[in-house]
């Protein structure tokens, strides 16, 4: 059989294509102003040679003619070029539910955010004083509009609240020590661990009380002149509950001014403000850190701020100041797209509408009710498709290391195909022309449309009838 197969392949080989055969093709062509000309003859070559080798070892073919041999080689091409496609940002719809969700780029942009990376995507007035026709400073609107909506004297950005964190420690806390209770020695996703930033920026960990317990009094007899800041972390993405006790912020900064030391909290996604009527009173408000008397603050820009990646620092002038000078901003600071589409963001927070106008909050403010109508719209549409469907009530999550106790409820859809298994739904889904993320629960394909945007339905029902 093999030996057969093998003298039947030998003709075959004879009508494989050529490179130039395979530009010269419909797709070859088509593809040729989208891909270059170099590059695509690169892939061609790929797909040559692999129809060359399946050939030579004899594999199994149904494509034997010249035009058959041709379309499997177009075939091909298409593939490669999409599968290199796909390795690269692509618009997805997020199904999932999970609001902040770190892999799927965190939080979604206003509109507002977006017509303004548009717009200063050309030259802009990013460090040019157009009153004056002299030079400007970078980001001072952003960072007016951040002490106007936390109280603080000063903020400066940079690009993330990881590198927020890093700039402080290294500024302030180099070849010092920094105190830190136990239970904040904490992990946030994605390599930001909170003794390897303090140790990476020349501080020496001081950690004080137990992972449950800290009282004011362990800091206070851990603090020597070595010490230059006590720093306060928030437990983003866990929560110790039971028997626990920390010092308030107020305490710990009545402390600190006392030994005439730092107080610095890290608060990771915090809130600017009180967003009790989400659901989400426990994350810390970032004026009121500031009123408690913390000296430094730093948050995330896309986490429950709903803006761009980025991470903002407020604080005293005095400290703010330095930071600014230090060489180390020069090298943490967010570009022209990140002030422009941070400050839309900060706008619909000092309007007072966030919660209609930032994506995030928006999702997070939707109720299972709402979101059940929205369900009833999308299954209507799948009337004629292969799926079948079911609503059942379930929860969405905040993610992105925020509020994990929170877990709004929702309504699902659980999709059943005629044919296909549950991870085979799933994969149809991922890999449609825009890729839906769904999850699997119990073995069963749901989507949540909190984090469907009205905007996305449509694709989302092509997508869906598509399978
Ligand atoms: C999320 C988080 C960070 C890291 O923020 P990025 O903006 O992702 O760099 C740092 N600290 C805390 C407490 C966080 O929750």
């Amino acid at each position: 059989m093999a030996a057969r197969s093998q003298s039947r392949n030998e003709s075959a080989l004879s009508a494989l294509p050529s490179i130039d055969d395979l530009l010269r093709s419909e797709t070859g062509s088509k593809l040729k102003d989208v891909a270059g000309r170099s590059r695509l003859t690169e892939l061609a070559r790929r797909v040559v040679d692999e129809l060359r080798h399946e050939l030579k070892n004899g594999k199994a073919i149904s494509w034997k003619t010249r035009s058959d041999m041709l379309s499997e080689a177009e075939s091909r091409l298409t593939s490669v070029w999409q599968d290199s496609l796909s390795m690269g940002l692509r618009r997805v719809i997020n199904a999932t539910g999970v609001v902040i969700h770190t892999n799927l780029g965190r939080a979604p942009l206003s509109q507002a955010a977006k017509s303004a990376l548009l717009e200063v995507s050309g030259y802009c007035s990013v460090e040019y004083d157009i009153a004056t026709g002299e030079r400007g400073r970078r980001g001072a609107r952003v960072e007016a509009m951040a002490c106007e909506l936390t109280g603080a004297e000063d903020a400066l950005v940079v690009n993330n609240c990881a590198a927020a964190a890093y700039l402080v420690l290294s500024v302030f806390a180099f070849d010092s020590e920094v105190i830190i209770s136990r239970g904040e020695l904490v992990e946030i996703g994605g390599e930001f661990r909170v003794p390897d930033v303090l140790s990476r920026s020349g501080a020496t960990l001081k950690e004080v009380g137990t992972t449950n317990r800290t009282k004011i009094a362990d800091y206070e007899k851990s603090i020597t002149d070595k010490t230059a800041m006590i720093l306060k972390v928030h437990p983003s993405n866990y929560r110790i509950v039971g028997f626990t006790a920390a010092p308030s912020l107020t305490e710990l900064s009545e402390l600190a001014k006392r030994k005439n030391i730092l107080l610095y909290e890290d608060a990771g996604s915090g809130a600017v403000a009180d967003l009790g009527s989400l659901g989400l009173a426990d994350e810390p408000v970032i004026g009121g850190s500031i009123r408690a008397g913390a000296d430094i603050v730093t948050f995330s820009g896309d986490k429950l701020l709903g803006g761009p990646q980025s991470g903002i620092i407020v604080g005293k002038s005095e400290y703010i100041e330095r930071l600014r000078k230090d060489p180390l901003y020069r090298a943490l600071r967010v570009s022209k797209l990140i002030y422009a589409a941070l400050e839309a963001t900060l706008e619909s927070h000092l309007r007072g509408n966030a919660i209609g106008e930032i994506p995030v909050l928006k999702m997070l403010a939707a109720t299972a009710g709402e979101l059940e109508s929205r369900c009833r719209i999308l299954i209507q549409s799948l009337d004629n498709s292969n799926l079948s469907t079911e609503m059942i009530r379930g929860n969405s999550a905040v993610g992105g290391g925020a509020a994990p106790m929170v877990q709004p409820e929702t309504a699902l859809i659980v999709l059943k195909h005629s044919q296909l298994s549950a991870s085979e739904l799933e994969r149809k889904l991922r890999t449609s022309k825009i890729p839906v993320i769904a999850r699997i629960v119990d073995d069963r394909v749901t989507i949540d449309l909190r984090t469907v945007s009205e905007s996305e339905i449509e694709d989302l029902a092509s997508a869906l009838q598509e399978v």
